[in-house]
């Protein structure tokens, strides 16, 4: 008697805590859609529980109920993007860190594959130069990397406080989950794969703090050269 009693205790305290978990992920949804659509950040706290605990059930939930899985990737980086913003603008560029995927590297590169990643050398045929010249300049540490294994070594090897980086969605949210306590800020890639890839290069020059320099045509361009001392010059590839 006392057992069965147990058991209907534990079975409506599972049931009670599934219903909770699926309020949870649907509450969750509605406050990322808010954020994505209306720029609008309520409970942040929440919105990063629910990702970070609940990542894998997650996705699969919002896949049953018709939404893209890669939603939950988006809501994350948006999140961080947003929560982490102030801290990251606060911290001087000599202690972050800016990290490129090397799928953004123009077909002919020439640049050698090294234990810390591609090694560009600005040779103007793609945004990996424009972008690592730009970020340098100001202070930046900057790594093109092929993967996560990479990512991993470079902060065992590194000291830095913040870290902005650029790739797609999933990968981005589970770096800036990792790196949660870097006060990350990521960039999408505008399109992504393995190889080819674009990113919006004003959107990641922004995030480097090199908006000011930009003008509304050279903004344009996909691009772009020198920032961090002179007005972004007129060049382009
Ligand atoms: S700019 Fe760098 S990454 Fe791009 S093609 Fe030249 S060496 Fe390769």
């Amino acid at each position: 008697m006392i057992i069965g009693n147990f058991y209907e205790l534990f079975g409506q305290m599972v049931f009670l805590a599934g219903i909770l978990i699926i309020c949870l992920l649907l509450l969750t949804l509605i406050l990322g859609k808010l954020l994505i659509k209306q720029d609008r950040l309520i409970f942040p706290k929440v919105l990063l529980l629910t990702i970070d605990l609940f990542y894998g059930p997650f996705k699969k939930f919002s896949g049953i109920i018709g939404l893209d899985e890669i939603i939950v990737d988006h809501i994350g980086v948006e999140v961080r993007n947003k929560v982490n913003e102030n801290e990251f603008k606060s911290i001087d560029p000599q202690d972050n860190l800016l990290i490129l995927p090397h799928c953004l590297r123009n077909p002919h590169c020439k640049a050698k594959l090294e234990e810390s990643g591609l090694v560009c050398v600005k040779c103007n045929k793609c945004v990996i130069g424009t972008l690592k010249k730009n970020a340098e300049d100001m202070g930046y540490k900057v790594f093109v990397i092929p993967g996560s294994t990479f990512l991993k070594k470079i902060v065992e090897q590194n000291n830095f406080k913040a870290v902005l980086g650029v790739a797609c969605y999933q990968d981005l949210n589970l770096s800036m989950m990792k790196l949660a306590k870097f006060s990350p800020q990521g960039v999408v890639l505008s399109r992504d794969g393995c190889f080819k890839t674009k990113v919006d290069t004003k959107a990641v020059l922004e995030k480097l703090g090199c908006s000011d320099h930009i003008s509304a045509d050279e903004a344009k361009i996909n691009a772009l050269h020198s920032c961090s001392k002179d007005k972004l010059s007129e060049k382009s590839f």
